[in-house]
């Protein structure tokens, strides 16, 4: 996709305030698509109400303008994507890639514990069910296509057997879309080339690159920054107490994003308004370096 123009995008779920690490991760992904002349989209995840918090879409989206980290287009809102997903769905069924399954979340820990590490790894509902089983989930089939992720920031991975990923679940038993099939979809969708996102997120690459496979989308590149956890070694997030990130203080937070993305920016910046610190940021930004590894904040 080399020249393909940059498109990347923030994708945050509506569960809660921004906090310090979510605002790091929004910046990252932000820099590294201006810095390229790259646009920069905006997703809400919204695609799992019971997680979800009333008024934390919007909450986001001004605390995102309050540190003018302003995103081109309109904002995308994955609970306007069903029947999208549910062609994705149809797609994978219709080519063998995907079956019903049955299991509890204990069945497959028995199931995984009980059998040889080879077969562990597969769905005791791949061959079928007998007539008249009610089903939970939609998984997909993993199988031996190696998948390969090579990321910006941590290089080449091994090349991952596709087999360990295990058959994974598309469609939830409560019926909702899974997480890694609206983000496939909506990143080839949105013609995103480019996915800054937290480390956090890394065990997600190996499914998503499969799905992409197997669906025949495009594979965007990935980089996985940093994340921000606290002095026990937690992420950052609204299960770890996590503070909201300040409105007020824009100028601030955005110099310690940097700070903690490894930019080195001037002291002095520290107290300058937001637009002369993002000018300076997307004008000096260096990925490498970024310090790979996570990083506490107090
Ligand atoms: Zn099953």
């Amino acid at each position: 996709m080399k020249n393909t123009p940059y498109r990347g995008r923030f994708a945050p779920s509506p569960t809660g305030p921004l906090h310090f690490g979510s605002l790091m991760t929004a910046m990252g992904s932000y820099l590294a698509a201006r810095s390229q002349n790259g646009q920069w989209l905006l997703r809400m995840e919204d695609l799992d109400p019971p997680r979800e918090i009333a008024g934390a879409a919007d909450d986001i989206l001004h605390t995102l303008e309050a540190h003018h980290l302003h995103w081109d287009g309109p904002v995308f809102y994955q609970s306007q994507r069903l029947s999208a997903y549910d062609d994705a769905l149809a797609q994978l069924a219709r080519e063998g890639h995907s079956f019903p399954c049955r299991c509890t979340r204990k069945a497959i820990a028995e199931q995984r514990s009980t059998r040889s590490s080879q077969a562990a790894h597969f769905d005791a509902c791949r061959e079928g069910l007998p007539e008249g089983i009610a089903t939970r989930t939609v998984r997909v089939r993993s199988g031996d296509t190696p998948i390969h992720i090579d990321d910006i920031l941590h290089g080449p991975q091994e090349p991952y057997p596709s087999r360990e990923v295990g058959d994974f679940i598309v469609r939830r038993a409560d019926g909702l879309h899974a997480y890694h099939l609206a983000a496939v979809v909506d990143d080839a969708h949105q013609g995103i080339t480019e996915i800054v996102r937290g480390a956090d997120l890394l065990d997600c690459t190996p499914p998503q690159v499969h799905l992409q496979q197997l669906l025949g989308l495009q594979h965007p590149r990935y980089c996985h920054l940093p994340i921000a956890v606290n002095s026990r070694g937690e992420k950052l997030s609204k299960q770890t107490h996590a503070p909201a990130i300040a409105r007020q203080t824009p100028g601030p937070n955005l110099y310690q994003a940097l700070c903690f993305l490894g930019q080195m920016p001037n002291p002095a910046l520290a107290n300058e308004p937001p637009d002369t610190i993002l000018r300076w940021a997307v004008a000096h930004w260096n990925v490498n370096n970024i310090n790979k590894h996570n990083q506490v904040v107090a």
